[in-house]
């Protein structure tokens, strides 16, 4: 089962990329493809098409134009739901203790890491970065 990740911008900038991919292939996830991005205003918009009438929309759009991000397709049993619990919470400060966005997130926004949320926007968002890897 494959789940897609973003290490975003902030964790690029900090130079946090290969210690949060290191944590991600220590919980078992393996690497199917990556792609270093930087999103245009069109592609962030519809990557968070869900998140349009939120008053956060706006800044995120712009906060995940600002720099390069590192999309991931990566595969492990029950891919989605255990990164979801590897990443941690959206904002750092309810995040557990060892998750990706306890140890990296700077802010609610700017949270290191982004992964889906279902089986269902897996694939869709695996295939928005991977169209290749379709079945
Ligand atoms: P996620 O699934 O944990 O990433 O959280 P959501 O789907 O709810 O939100 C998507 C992204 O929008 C988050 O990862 C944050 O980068 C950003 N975000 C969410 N809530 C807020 C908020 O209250 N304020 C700001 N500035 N950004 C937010």
């Amino acid at each position: 089962m494959l789940t897609l990740a973003i290490i975003k911008p902030d964790a690029i900038e900090a130079g946090n990329a290969g210690k949060i991919l290191a944590h991600l292939e220590g919980q078992g996830f393996k690497i199917r493809a990556a792609r270093l991005v930087r999103l245009t205003k069109a592609q962030a918009e519809e990557f968070y098409a869900v998140h349009r009438e939120r008053p956060f929309f706006r800044p995120l759009v712009t906060f995940m134009g600002s720099g390069p991000a590192l999309a991931l397709a990566l595969a492990r049993e029950d891919a989605v739901a255990h990164l979801r619990q590897v990443i941690g919470a959206t904002d750092p400060a309810e995040a557990k203790a060892g998750t990706v966005r306890k140890l990296y997130a700077q802010s609610r926004e700017r949270n290191a890491i982004h992964a889906s949320d279902s089986a269902e926007t897996a694939a869709r968002e695996v295939a928005f970065f991977f169209p290749e890897l379709a079945p």
